[in-house]
């Protein structure tokens, strides 16, 4: 990285600033972390998309030729664009230019976070909420950074425990922080309008780093912030 030192009135702090987002970026783009938290940066291959849409259509009966159909392959090639966007996004675009030195070390909770995914199972959407907490250790990242870390990783195939985890760890890995609680809720229509059908079932799932983990206090209060009893 390029550092301007002309234009920094406090050189000192714009060094260690630099060398800090030097380090984050380095992880960020190790071969290690990106397999860890399954980055692929292959794009969609839309012709394939299209092409196994119409065969789709066809194998359950359906006339793809007729016209309320006709675009559908090309509407559903674009909606898996943005449905799966997830795999391509660059966490350093993401998180390096925001991540800032701090001495602050009470808990930091960004709650009620709406999300979508798609379940790996039954390429059917899981929609819900999530609730992302960790305590800084001298790093904080900018507050409208974590619900984008939530797309980043819900917009894939999915299946809601490891959502979970991958958006704890992913926190864990570039804020190194005292710890790390995330919940999430989900409604799977996998789940809802097939099978047994229960409408309402609601899934919550827990993800706890750090002195989420090993503190019943600290956990509780996240869970009383967040407001769940702790059973959940
Ligand atoms: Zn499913």
């Amino acid at each position: 990285m390029e550092t301007d030192w002309s234009v920094s009135m406090n050189g000192h702090e714009t060094e260690m600033r630099t060398a800090r987002q030097n380090e984050i970026q380095q992880k960020l783009e190790s071969k290690e972390l990106l397999n860890r938290f399954g980055f692929a940066f292959n794009t969609v291959d839309t012709e394939a998309v299209r092409r196994a849409i119409g065969d789709l259509l066809y194998a359950v009966g359906e006339d793809p030729c007729r016209d309320g159909l006709l675009e559908t392959p090309k509407r559903v090639a674009r909606a898996y664009e943005e449905l799966v966007s997830g795999y391509t996004t660059d966490p350093v675009e993401l998180v390096n230019n925001a991540i800032y030195d701090m001495d602050y070390d009470d808990m930091v909770i960004v709650n009620d976070i709406d999300y979508y995914s798609l379940c790996e199972h039954h390429l059917l959407p899981f929609v819900g909420q999530a609730h992302v907490a960790y305590i800084p250790n001298g790093k904080i990242v900018g507050l409208s950074k974590i619900p984008r870390i939530v797309d980043m990783f819900s917009r894939r195939l999915q299946v809601q425990e490891r959502l979970t985890r991958q958006i704890a760890e992913f926190l864990d890995e570039v804020l190194e922080p005292k710890g790390v609680a995330v919940s999430l809720t989900a409604q799977h229509m996998c789940s809802m309008i097939r099978g047994v059908k229960k409408h309402n079932s609601n899934l919550t799932t827990s993800a706890m780093i750090g002195d989420f983990k090993i503190d019943r206090e600290i956990r509780n209060e996240f869970f009383s912030q967040i407001g769940r009893s702790p059973s959940l």
